[in-house]
């Protein structure tokens, strides 16, 4: 078994089955989420994402967490370490809970953190970005449009006034 294929969650692209398949002298990470601003594409955090099935929320060893802390150091964003569960533990399984650490820039307690409350913390992210975004136009066109994707889109209405602030 070539190294890493024993560690659910790990990326299986013919791309990652011939690198991790290559000898010891090279290496490389799948960084599992960078959240981004859905206009002009900016990153807002990054998050590991660690399938709990045995609760313990083990975290990552520091070889793992390096690259996501170099990268969350140079853009000034924070890092979270994310874990989850799935309805029957099966690791694709549809999304059962969430409980959420941050890593950086400071350390935070272990947060368990019901499915809406996360949804509400992302929403917030791509708010707290608006001021500086810069495709604010777009921004506003694509969460008042009518769509599929926006039918329970239920607090839309504090991205529109955010929106509205001309500076
Ligand atoms: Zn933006």
């Amino acid at each position: 078994m070539a190294r890493n294929e024993q560690y659910p969650g790990v990326l299986k692209t013919p791309y990652s089955i011939w690198h991790r398949n290559q000898h010891d002298g090279i290496a490389y990470s799948d960084i599992d989420k960078i959240s981004q601003c859905p206009a002009c594409g900016k990153a807002l955090f990054l998050a590991d994402l660690i399938f709990n099935a045995n609760n313990q929320y083990k975290t990552k060893p520091f070889y793992t967490k390096r690259i996501y802390l170099e990268i969350s150091t140079a853009l000034q964003i924070p890092f979270f370490e994310l874990y989850y569960t799935t309805e029957g533990r099966a690791d694709n399984g549809p999304l059962e809970s969430l409980s959420v650490r941050r890593i950086a820039p400071t350390k935070g307690d272990l947060q368990h953190i019901n499915l809406d409350k996360w949804l509400q913390y992302l929403e917030f992210k791509v708010q707290e970005h608006i001021k500086v975004c810069q495709s604010k136009d777009y921004l506003l066109k694509r969460v008042t449009a009518n769509n599929e994707h926006n039918k329970n889109f239920t607090r839309r209405n504090n991205y529109v006034k955010l929106l509205s602030i001309r500076s």
